[in-house]
């Protein structure tokens, strides 16, 4: 492998498990890694800016980026379209940069099959409990798509094995802590020094 190249990290888990309360610190901490900005047909919450958290597309732009072959990975989650563009990733990894993609299970899948020097984690929740506790906690949902979420939870669980790496959200600093020991760990690995 070019040892120029960046390091491809995916971090998956349950919606609701903490992905972005855990990636916000680390990107802050870690401002060498670059965070892949995804495309969704999902509308905006309040306080989501187009461009920083998503960009923000319709279905028929959406589709158009699939056609032209321009997600890296994309699943339909929930009702919508999420996806990675590829161009940002392919240059930032260029330039040595690692780049982080925090997606679903379905993409992750992907992206681990066509990118099989990608390192993945799988963040976990303490339990489902406290996964349901902090669906209901964060009041962005209603309560029939919060059922869903936790109905997808419960078979995206299932596939943490197929990782790399589980993370146990338990206490955020002490999971974004375990994250960066997992990028250290995997840049000593013999493959990608
Ligand atoms: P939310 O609607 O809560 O922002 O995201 C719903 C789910 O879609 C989360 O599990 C989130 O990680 C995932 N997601 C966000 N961006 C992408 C992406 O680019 N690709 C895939 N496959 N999933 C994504």
């Amino acid at each position: 492998m070019n040892n120029t190249r960046g390091l491809l990290v995916v971090v998956s888990g349950p919606s609701g498990v903490g992905k972005g309360t855990i990636m916000r610190p680390f990107m802050e901490r870690n401002q060498n890694v670059k965070y892949s900005v995804s495309a969704t047909t999902r509308a905006p919450r309040e306080g989501e800016i187009d461009g920083v958290n998503y960009h923000f597309v319709t279905k028929e732009q959406f589709e158009n980026l699939i056609e032209n072959d321009e997600m890296l990975e994309y699943a339909r989650y929930s009702g919508n379209y999420y996806g990675t563009p590829r161009f940002a990733v392919e240059k930032n990894l260029a330039a040595g940069l690692d780049v982080v993609l925090e997606i679903e299970v379905k993409g992750a899948q992907q992206v681990r099959r066509r990118c099989p020097e990608a390192i993945s984690v799988f963040i976990m929740p303490p339990s489902f409990q406290e996964l349901s506790n902090r669906l209901h906690g964060r009041n962005t949902e209603s309560e029939e798509k919060i059922m869903e979420r936790l109905d997808i939870a419960r078979s995206e669980m299932q596939l943490a094995y197929d990782y790399d790496f589980i993370l146990v959200n338990d206490d955020v600093d002490e999971a974004v802590r375990q994250l960066e020991v997992i990028l250290e760990a995997a840049k000593a690995m013999p493959k990608y020094m």
